[in-house]
């Protein structure tokens, strides 16, 4: 697949901020207003919102559309809002929206994305597909290919993050390393940060934001409401028009290169130690497999089992203990050590279920103990 942008480069990064739903008239104006002079470019409203629980405000539907029409010709400001259905995407194209959106919960079933994909046939409005609500990354790409195969060539990614049990800080993990990898297959596919649904409060908005900034990202989506303790959804995690202001302020934004050299060469000095270094790690990597099978062997002629829970226990305890000194985070130690586990335990596997017939002497040995006694 090779993607067109969706929006010109030097308007990185991409802009596009307003209520998590429509409201009224006068709230998508006032808020609409307010952002247009903040330099925004492309202005957001839900219409039909996705709720997690019945009862709860579910959007105002067809009429947010006429209010949307004014947004875009009284304040001259692009419009975008999420599509679930066919039948909202007829809805839109007929009242003119620039962009649309599928939401996390489309995104997760193919059916709506399907359904949506048929009913955007033969149209050029851009389609923004924000990742599923699961850590699934073939989930994102077959949505986005399924808009795609629909004739729909301007679509970029939206990164909300995803939903985790238990997780605490933010709303949704955000899980970079699921988008690096989607830009990684798809490098022109233009990717945008809704840090609001990922932090689901302001205070991590701008630190999240920065992130995006620093992973070369080429927008944002941020949720701005006139008065956020008074919205209708969504109200602990959006913004003033004042704050999105200040946070815009103090966002640096990166750039993808330079044409200096001289940057280069000295980049390509430290990237040769590095590598140095990588090739260093990862031989010692295979070293450490080498003995791993050793024990194999000898875990083999004693039939004794692979996972030893007290050894294990150890060398998980003996490297998390270093980490403060070695300047490495928790999470980071943790995956290592679990990965390096993982591959010895297929090392050792190996050698103890391929390798030729076991040492006679010590399986002898074992046959004339008796257990029980
Ligand atoms: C939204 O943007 O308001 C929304 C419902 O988002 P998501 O689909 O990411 O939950
Ligand atoms: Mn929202």
């Amino acid at each position: 697949m090779k993607f067109p942008p969706v929006f010109k480069t030097h308007q990185r990064p991409l802009l596009i901020a307003g209520p998590c739903s429509a409201e009224s008239e006068t709230q998508v104006l006032e808020v609409a207003r307010a952002l247009k002079l903040t330099g925004v470019h492309l202005f957001r409203a839900g219409i039909w919102k996705p709720r997690t629980r019945p009862d709860s405000f579910e959007g105002v539907g067809y009429d947010g559309l006429k209010w949307l029409q004014r947004v875009r010709e009284e304040i001259q400001l692009p419009v975008t809002t999420e599509v679930a259905k066919g039948k909202h995407v007829d809805a839109v194209l007929e009242h003119g929206v620039d962009v649309v959106w599928l939401g996390a919960r489309t995104t997760v079933n193919p059916f709506s994305v399907q359904e949506i994909a048929d009913a955007l046939k033969g149209v050029a409005v851009p389609v923004l597909v924000k990742n599923p609500l699961n850590a699934d990354i073939q989930l994102w790409i077959g949505a986005i290919e399924r808009i795609y195969k629909a004739g729909i060539r301007r679509i970029a990614a939206v990164h909300r993050g995803f939903y985790k049990y238990g997780e605490k800080r933010y709303r949704n993990i955000p899980y970079w390393q699921i988008p690096i990898e989607l830009k990684r297959q798809f490098p022109d596919l233009q990717l945008i940060c809704d840090h609001s649904h990922i932090c689901g409060t302001p205070d991590l908005l701008q630190q999240t934001a920065q992130r995006a900034m620093d992973l070369n990202y080429d927008g944002l989506m941020t949720e701005v409401h006139p008065n956020p303790p008074a919205a209708l959804s969504d109200s602990r995690q959006q913004i003033t028009p004042a704050e999105y202001k200040k946070m815009l302020s103090s966002l640096i934004v990166r750039v993808p290169g330079t044409e200096d050299s001289l940057f280069w060469r000295e980049l390509d000095h430290i990237r040769r130690q590095i590598d140095e270094i990588d090739d260093e790690v990862f031989q010692l990597f295979s070293e450490r497999m080498k003995l791993a099978e050793q024990i194999g062997v000898h875990k083999r002629n004693r039939n004794i089992s692979i996972y030893q829970p007290a050894r294990w226990n150890r060398i998980r305890e003996r490297i998390l203990s270093k980490g403060s000194s070695l300047k490495l985070a928790k999470e980071f130690l943790t995956a290592v050590i679990d990965a390096v586990h993982q591959e010895s335990i297929q090392h050792q596997g190996e050698v103890m279920n391929k390798a030729p017939e076991p040492d006679k002497a010590a399986r002898e040995k074992i046959k004339s103990e008796n257990l029980f006694k």
